[in-house]
Formats: C-alpha cells, structure tokens, sequence
C-alpha cells in the first residue's frame, strides 16, 4: 500500500533515512537508517554461509532455540514494545498490549512445528523435510509483531536463514522483534535490513535469496511474483482482502450486529481480515442497521491510542485516510446513506477518520470492489436466498475470510463451504476463534502459498525422499 513514509538523505553521510512519524501526533519519533545495497549483499553473504550449519541441527534442538528468542523477546520487551507499536503506527495502547500477549504465546505453534518437521516412512523411502536456503521476511505494518513472527519462525524451525525487512511504518517496533530472536540464535541466522519497498525489491530480486516470505497488499504481492519469477524463487505471500459477512433472516442480530461493528473497527479496521462488505437479509436490513448503529455509537471512540478510553486510533497515515475518505465520499455521491459519524479529535494534526455507518453500498462504489482499510462499517441489503449469499460474498477479487450468521447452522455451513476464501466462521469471526493447527490461507488475489498449521509449516521447507533398495519379499 506504501504509506508515503518519507525517506530522507541523512546529510552526515548521505544515507537514507527513514522519518519514523507517530500517525496521531504528527511528531518525528525518530530516524532510522536504511541498508544500503553493499550491506544487504553482506547480510545476505552472511545468511548463506551460516544455512548449512544451521539446517544441519536437530530440528529439536532448532525449535529450542527459538523458544529460548521468545522468552528472551518477552523478557527484553513485553513492557516495551505496545507503547512503541502505538507510536509507530496507532493502534490503542490496549489492543497493542493484547497483540505483544497473543505473539509471546508461541510454544503450542512452535511444538506443532517440530512435529511437522519429521520424517515420514512410506514402506522402504524416507521423506524428510529440506530447508529452502535463505528466505527474505518482508513484514507489513498492523500487526508488526505477529506478522514478523508467523513468518519468520516456521522458516528458521525449518532450517533456512532468514533477512528480515520490517515495515517502514514500524522499523523500530521490528528491530526489537529481530534483535531479540539474534541474541540467542547462532550469528548469521537471523538478520535485520530497514528501509521501504526498494529495498524489498532489492532482496527478492537478489541471486542469494531463495525464498520471499511477504505479508503486505496484493499490490506489493503481484510486483514480488512478476520481479521474483526469472529466478524461481519460492513464496509464501499473505495478502489483501475484502472480507463479506452475510446476515441471514434467522441469525441472532445482536450478536452480528455486535460482531459486524466490533470486526469492522478493530485496529481502525487495518485489518487484512476486516469485516468489510456486509451483505443483510432485505427481511431484517432496517432493523439490523439500526443494530449496528446503536452498538457503533456506544462503543467506540476516536483519539490517540495513549489516551485513556480510546479504542479507536489514527489511520496510520493521512495518505490512508485521505483513500478512507474518498471511498465514503464516492459512495455517497452514488446514493449510499451515511447512517452515523463518530466525532473525531480535529483540533489535533494527527491522521483522524470518524467511525463511520454506510448504508446502501451497491456494486458500483469504490467501497464495495477496494480494501478499505479504514474504520467503516459498510451494509447491503440483499434478496436473502442462499445461492445469492454465495454469490454475493464471491463477487470480489479478494478470498482471504468470510462469516456467515444463522441460526441453521448446516445451511451457513453449506454456503461457507461454498465461499472462496481461506477461512469463513459460522456465527463467529474467523479470527478470533481460529484454533492454532489450521492453516492461514488466501484464495485468489489474498496469497500465494500460506502459512501456519501443518498445511502452512511445509511451505517453508521441501520434502525430499531418501529411497533405499526394498527388502526382498520374503516366500511363503
Ligand atoms: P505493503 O504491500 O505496502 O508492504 C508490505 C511489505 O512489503 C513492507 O515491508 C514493504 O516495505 C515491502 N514492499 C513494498 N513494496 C515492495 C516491493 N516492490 N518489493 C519488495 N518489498 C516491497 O503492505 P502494508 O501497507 O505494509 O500492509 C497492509 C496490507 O497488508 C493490506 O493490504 C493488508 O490486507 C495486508 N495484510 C495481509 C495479511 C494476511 O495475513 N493476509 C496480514 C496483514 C496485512
């Protein structure tokens, strides 16, 4: 997405810098030095050389050192780490608290990876798992602990070296990711570089690199696929989305209701999984807005995510709430109705959008085709059928989640089964009930490859079969 993160000549010795602004103040947090190229074919010189020793451990051993890097993050940086993320990009002090809890809490991830990492018998052939080589971490910003980490440790559990690039929105916040997984891993294994999407692009089109791992937009994943190409290099990419919630005339209201507000909002709605197209039985539309306006007026307010109450931060930059804003604004041109609009802190500089109730989106709005990525709860009334709920919520570049709510529960699961994307609840955000063995998967333009659960892990390593010669059958 590029947030328009300025990039600037530091005059001492004429490298680029990154100005690390706080998105609710306005203020320069700090400046942070990118890699130059002749560093990055260092770093990457030095993740080659130290992949062999590495993959040759004991993929126990592996996993203990990587549980011993996140004891050693929790210990550095629990404290440290929400109020840096809220400066970096905005979320609430609260919700950063509760991502830096969440990511620490890794040992079941990390123990279903070990497992998934041994061989497999098939009569007289041995499969076991290769590491790719050197993977390239290229992390996005909501989430700039989790999504280093969902990447990162399933590549190094699997025997790879790893150059991990965070955001730029975030550099800060990465670095202490990084720097903590270093101190107790071999030197060479894991590696930071800073700086904007040039120098992603640098490392993915690199020879040394042998694989991408990339959270970010289908933007930034579409230019990695096409400059990647000639070299065939491996991927992993979690990618954008547009995720459809459809409310079914028999769904219990106030939970989607609750769940359609909560879901659309969370982390300003920056969210890759956000709710973002709700499709309403036409029977229950005007009663179901009326719903989610009510619960989106007593729940949320806008502000600094360091202030008290506030559950509602700053978009992470005004060049996204400007892409907000003009997404409301053409639907409204194009007879959407806005049904309610937050205050905001207008007096202060930072990236503010109100919480925001659309009602009426049809098809040919920006808002109902784009990843809006901005606190908006957008509603649309449709005939109620289940082939036209099918249709609906597949009507969309995107396939990343989806949710659908009645109280049938095998006819929601008949349409979820039927919704292309990675993951659909059923009464429920995906999400927040995933259980940590299933994979995490985009359809369509939302990914290529995926990761975590079983499915995930072995996208990060290559099976290969040792075969030996079969016994001789033995004659009756
Ligand atoms: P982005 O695509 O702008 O950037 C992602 C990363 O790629 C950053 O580190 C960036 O510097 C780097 N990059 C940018 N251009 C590059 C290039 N040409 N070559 C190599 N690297 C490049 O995304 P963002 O704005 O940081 O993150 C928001 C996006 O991420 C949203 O679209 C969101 O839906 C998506 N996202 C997806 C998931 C998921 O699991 N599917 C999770 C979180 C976020």
């Amino acid at each position: 997405m590029g947030q328009g993160v300025v990039i600037e000549k530091d005059n001492a010795n004429g490298s680029n810098v990154i100005v690390n602004k706080n998105p609710a103040t306005d203020e320069v947090i700090s400046k942070v030095p990118c890699s130059s190229t002749a560093e990055l074919d260092a770093l990457l010189e030095t993740a080659q050389t130290a992949q062999p020793a590495w993959a040759l451990l004991d993929v126990a051993k592996r996993i203990q050192l990587l549980k011993d890097g996140m004891a050693e993050l929790a210990k550095l940086h629990k404290e440290e780490l929400p109020p840096l993320m809220t400066r970096e990009m905005g979320k609430p002090l609260s919700e950063a608290q509760e991502e830096v809890d969440e990511a620490l809490e890794k040992d079941e991830f990390l123990q279903l990876l070990q497992d998934s990492l041994q061989p497999k018998q098939h009569n007289s052939c041995l499969v076991v798992r290769q590491a790719v080589g050197v993977v390239v971490v290229l992390s996005p910003w909501n989430f700039p602990v989790d999504e280093i980490l969902y990447l990162l440790l399933p590549a190094l559990g699997s025997g790879n070296t790893a150059i991990v690039k965070p955001s730029e929105v975030t550099p800060e916040t990465g670095a202490k990711v990084v720097s903590a997984l270093a101190s107790v891993l071999p030197p060479g294994v894991v590696q930071l570089a800073q700086g904007d999407g040039a120098v992603g692009a640098y490392l993915v089109s690199h020879p040394t690199v042998d694989m991408v791992c990339m959270t970010g937009s289908s933007a930034t994943g579409k230019n990695i696929l096409g400059s990647a190409a000639p070299s065939m290099k491996r991927f992993v990419l979690e990618l954008g989305g547009k995720d459809p919630m459809v409310v079914l005339e028999d769904a219990d209201l106030n939970k989607a209701a609750k769940d359609a507000a909560t879901y659309s909002l969370s982390n300003t709605g920056q969210v890759c999984c956000s709710v973002e197209r709700i499709y309403v039985a036409q029977s229950v539309y005007d009663p179901f807005c009326d719903l989610v306006t009510k619960y989106t007026r007593d729940n949320f307010k806008v502000g600094n995510g360091m202030d008290e109450g506030v559950n509602v931060g700053p978009l992470v930059s005004t060049m996204q709430r400007d892409i907000v804003a003009k997404q409301v604004d053409d639907a409204v041109q194009k007879g959407a109705k806005v049904l309610y609009k937050s205050p905001i802190p207008e007096e202060k500089p930072g990236s503010f959008y109100p919480v925001t109730v659309v009602a009426d989106i049809t098809k040919g709005m920006d808002i109902y085709t784009q990843e809006t990525f901005g606190p908006v709860v957008a509603l649309m009334p449709f005939d109620g059928t289940e082939t036209e709920a099918i249709r609906l919520a597949n009507d969309t570049e995107y396939g990343l989640s989806g949710a659908v709510y009645s109280q049938d529960v095998p006819k929601a699961q008949r349409i979820a089964a039927q919704i292309q994307a990675g993951q659909v609840g059923i009464n429920c955000y995906a999400l927040e009930c995933m259980d940590v063995a299933c994979p995490w998967v985009g359809f369509k333009s939302s990914g290529y490859n995926y990761h975590s659960g079983v499915e995930g892990f072995h996208n990060f390593s290559l099976p290969k079969s040792l075969v030996f010669v079969p016994p001789p059958e033995e004659e009756d």
